[in-house]
């Protein structure tokens, strides 16, 4: 994942640390890189006026190219003065890190396989900063909904059981598999200790990737496998998630 720092948004202020959603937006055309990136028009004092302008933390281009054009630690004007569910009486913006996806968000234009896979590997990022759970994602629409459609046509279950796939999900795992020789139970959660970790679907470096997780991120392992494995630096250790996507090397992780 490639996230591009030469653009700057100035549409921000300062806000307290504490980030605890993600609110996901469509462009629709209208709000460009070239208009996130406006200087901000000022109001009669001559201040810059976040009534009058907007921006985001983020923008994902069709390509997949993500921009940053706000730090996480400033509040970008994303969400207007409405309410994102679960915080009632927090200003959005406030709480929030802002990601718009280029978009005409029409319900019509596509959100193309690059732009969606650079969203999850940024949003699977984001929630390892704050420890964000899928609750805290919701959609421009959902803070503002007489306001605001947007992502319109993005498929947003989809997008955010793709972020979530790998993490602690055992309130929805299945049942653990059988025990083969070699096998030990382990249900116990680790933390990843690598910069990115692949899942893959076989225990061995040539299987299918499923999903990445990342440095910090919580995983639940049930299963540890180490005959048929493919050892990493001598460890055979390969553990299967409880949610069921999956085996990682165990040498990467640490019990959490
Ligand atoms: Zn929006």
């Amino acid at each position: 994942m490639n996230i591009t720092h030469d653009r700057h948004s100035p549409n921000f202020n300062q806000r307290p640390w504490t980030i605890k959603a993600v609110v996901w937006h469509a462009t629709g055309g209208r709000t460009s890189i070239g208009h996130l990136c406006d200087p901000a028009p000022v109001n009669a004092d001559g201040q810059p006026d976040p009534r009058l302008v907007v921006s985001a933390h983020y923008l994902i281009s069709k390509k997949g190219e993500i921009f940053q054009l706000v730090d996480e630690g400033k509040r970008a004007w994303h969400a207007g003065a409405d309410e994102i569910p679960g915080h009632p009486g927090e200003d959005p913006n406030d709480i929030s890190i802002g990601i718009e996806l280029e978009n005409l968000n029409n319900d019509k234009d596509p959100y193309p396989d690059a732009q969606v896979t650079a969203a999850i590997e940024l949003a699977q990022q984001i929630n390892v900063r704050y420890a964000l759970t899928r609750a805290a994602h919701v959609t421009h629409h959902q803070v503002a909904p007489t306001r605001k459609v947007d992502p319109l046509g993005l498929d947003v279950d989809d997008l955010l059981d793709r972020i979530f796939v790998a993490v602690h999900t055992s309130a929805t795992a299945p049942t653990a598999p059988p025990l083969a020789e070699g096998d030990t139970r382990a249900n116990k959660t680790y933390r990843v200790i690598t910069n990115t970790l692949y899942v893959r679907q076989a225990p061995n470096t040539q299987a299918v990737i499923a999903a990445r997780v990342y440095y910090g991120q919580r995983i639940e392992v049930d299963v540890i496998k180490t005959k048929g494995t493919e050892a990493i630096n001598g460890d055979v250790r390969w553990g299967h998630l409880a949610n069921g996507i999956g085996f990682v090397s165990m040498r990467y992780v640490q019990e959490a």
